[in-house]
This record gives structure tokens, C-alpha cells and sequence, in this order.
């Protein structure tokens, strides 16, 4: 997806609180938009309180949403530098298609995983023009300096590693957890996992206590280290923990991610992750000339121009020492 908010200023991940190196709760409101007639979506990640966890430094939270006869999602194509946006779906359909070529659809249960390195385009759009359903998490990781230009690639995870404990099912999505490793390809050390239960249920995960985490409720109400929360709130949990008791409502789902913290300060303006306002500024005069990154060849929907960065506001923020 794209950044629908249309933010003018751009999020340096320097101007928010370094990681607290312990164990903390902190309630975060994910700020709200709603897209079309009843299509919600909760930006979680940037916060002005939280600008990254990890390498994870963007989380939508788009639906539970019903929508009408041609009224689906339709992302254009648009462009991305700098980071992996990862896709998990939990309800509905959604066509990718990338300017390497590939064309994918997504089920419930599934991740896409799309590297965008040194740059790539690609559309996410409903796969008819029937009526239907969309619930998804979009979540982007920040791409280390050393791999930040590699070749763009795109994967898609069919089967991901599911584990059941105390009537929770928990998917691993990405990096290691209880015995076990997701497939999917990432390049700093993270750890993202889904916890899905039918009936009220308890249970505590492992967690790796050099890592940040932080806890997100997609359904239902969730409540860990003294908090209850619903959808709308992020619970950041900084480092130092070595487990996490999690209890469950009837018919509820929590997303838990999780890295080393990140350790270098990046820029997120748009659908670029990079490191210094001349190079946003660089990716978004190629985008807009027809430049660099290349198209999107099978879809109807027009591709997106990158807001004027003369709105941009940003002052290059006084480094952490
Ligand atoms: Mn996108």
C-alpha cells in the first residue's frame, strides 16, 4: 500500500525518544483515515512517540472493512526505496503486481514480501470488481545501510510456521521463535508474530529480550503487561523481556513485532525510507520524470505522482550521541 495520509513531513526516526533499554508500557493511538465509504485505516508505526521498533518502521492496520461492487482496494503503481514492505492478510484478496515482473495474488494466512532496495514499483488492487472483504496489516522494515541498495526482489510465503499453545495459534511471520524460523528473507535481526484465538484463551510467548517489542490487537481485546487494549492502540514494550503473558478475548488476533533496535537514524517521507533529504528528493524527482524505476505492466489503475517535496518539512535532526 502507499502512504495514504498524505503526510508533508517527512519522519526522521531520530526526533522521537531513543529505545527506552527496558522493559516498559507504553499505549500508543494509532492515528485513524478512512479511505472511500467505510474503509479504515490505523497508522500505528511512525508515531511521534515511537518512530520505529526494530527495523519495522511502518504499520497500517487496514479493515475489518466490507466493501461494495468496485469499490475494492486500487494502490497504483508507485514507488518504494530503502525498505521491504510486508503484506499479511487475514481477510480478502489482494493482486500484487511489481515492475520485476511478478503478479501475485495474497489469501488470508499468507505474507508478500517485496524488497525494494535500490527501487521498485508495484499496485495492490482487489482482484474483481465484485463486492468483498479486506483486513490487512502492511508493516514496512527498514532496509541496514549495507543492503539498503541492493537489487529489488519480491517473495510470497504461502505456508508460514504455525504453532498452537493454550488455544492460541500463532503464526510466525518472520524470524525465529519457539524451535522454529519463517521463511521469509529479512536482513536484520526481527521477529514478527501473529496470535489468533477462537475462544478466551492465556498464554505466554518467548521473546528475545535484546529486542524491542511491541504488541498490536488486529481483533478483540488483548491485554499484556497490565494493559487492555483494543484495536487503535499499539503497546510498546521496550527491551529486556524475556517472555510475555498474552490473554486473548473471544474471537481476537495480535500482531507482535519485535527487532535489535535499529541503530541508525532514518528519513521516511512518502514510500521512501532513506537518509538524508537529498536523496528523498532525488527518488522523487526520478518517480515524477518517468525515471529509475522502471513500471507496472497489466494494471488499469494509474500510476501515483510523489507529493511536491517543497511542502516537505524537515530540519536534518542533531544526531543522538
Ligand atoms: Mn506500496
Amino acid at each position: 500500500m502507499t502512504d495514504l495520509f498524505r503526510e508533508q513531513s517527512a519522519s526522521p526516526s531520530s526526533d522521537c525518544p531513543p529505545c527506552p533499554g527496558e522493559p516498559v508500557a507504553e499505549r500508543i493511538a494509532a492515528r485513524e483515515a478512512k479511505i472511500g465509504e467505510n474503509f479504515i485505516v490505523r497508522r500505528a508505526v511512525p508515531s511521534k512517540a515511537r518512530r520505529m521498533v526494530g527495523a519495522w518502521c511502518f504499520l497500517d492496520h487496514a479493515g475489518p472493512a466490507e466493501y461494495a461492487a468496485g469499490k475494492g482496494l486500487n494502490v497504483g503503481p508507485h514507488p518504494h526505496i530503502g525498505l521491504q514492505t510486508f503484506t499479511w492478510m487475514l481477510d480478502g484478496e489482494v493482486l500484487h503486481r511489481d515492475s520485476l515482473g511478478y503478479e501475485q495474488i495474497i489469501r488470508p494466512g499468507q505474507v508478500n514480501l517485496m524488497t525494494a532496495g535500490r527501487g521498485i514499483v508495484h499496485s495492490e488492487e482487489s482482484v474483481s470488481d465484485a463486492p468483498g472483504r479486506l483486513h490487512a496489516a502492511q508493516l514496512w522494515i527498514a532496509l541496514p545501510e549495507a543492503e539498503r541498495h541492493r537489487e529489488p526482489g519480491f517473495h510470497h510465503y504461502p505456508d508460514l510456521p504455525v504453532m498452537e499453545q493454550d488455544g492460541v495459534v500463532i503464526t510466525l511471520l518472520a524470524g525465529s521463535a519457539m524451535g522454529r524460523t519463517s521463511p521469509a528473507e529479512v536482513f536484520s535481526p526481527l521477529v514478527g508474530m501473529d496470535l489468533r484465538a477462537d475462544a478466551p484463551a492465556q498464554t505466554t510467548i518467548p521473546l528475545e529480550p535484546r529486542f524491542e517489542h511491541a504488541l498490536l490487537s488486529l481483533r478483540g481485546t488483548v491485554t499484556a503487561a497490565g494493559e487492555v487494549f483494543a484495536p487503535g492502540t499499539l503497546l510498546y514494550l521496550g527491551t529486556g523481556r524475556t517472555h510475555l503473558a498474552v490473554e486473548l478475548s473471544e474471537a481476537s488476533q495480535a500482531l507482535v513485532i519485535g527487532g535489535q533496535p535499529f541503530g541508525e537514524d532514518i528519513l521516511l517521507w512518502w514510500n521512501f525510507v532513506a537518509r538524508s533529504a537529498e536523496e528523498i528528493h532525488q527518488a522523487t524527482e526520478d518517480w515524477n520524470a518517468g525515471r529509475r524505476f522502471g513500471s507496472v505492466d497489466g494494471t488499469p489503475l494509474p500510476r501515483i505522482p510523489a507529493p511536491d517535496t517543497g511542502g516537505m518539512t524537515f530540519k536534518q535532526p542533531a544526531r543522538r550521541t
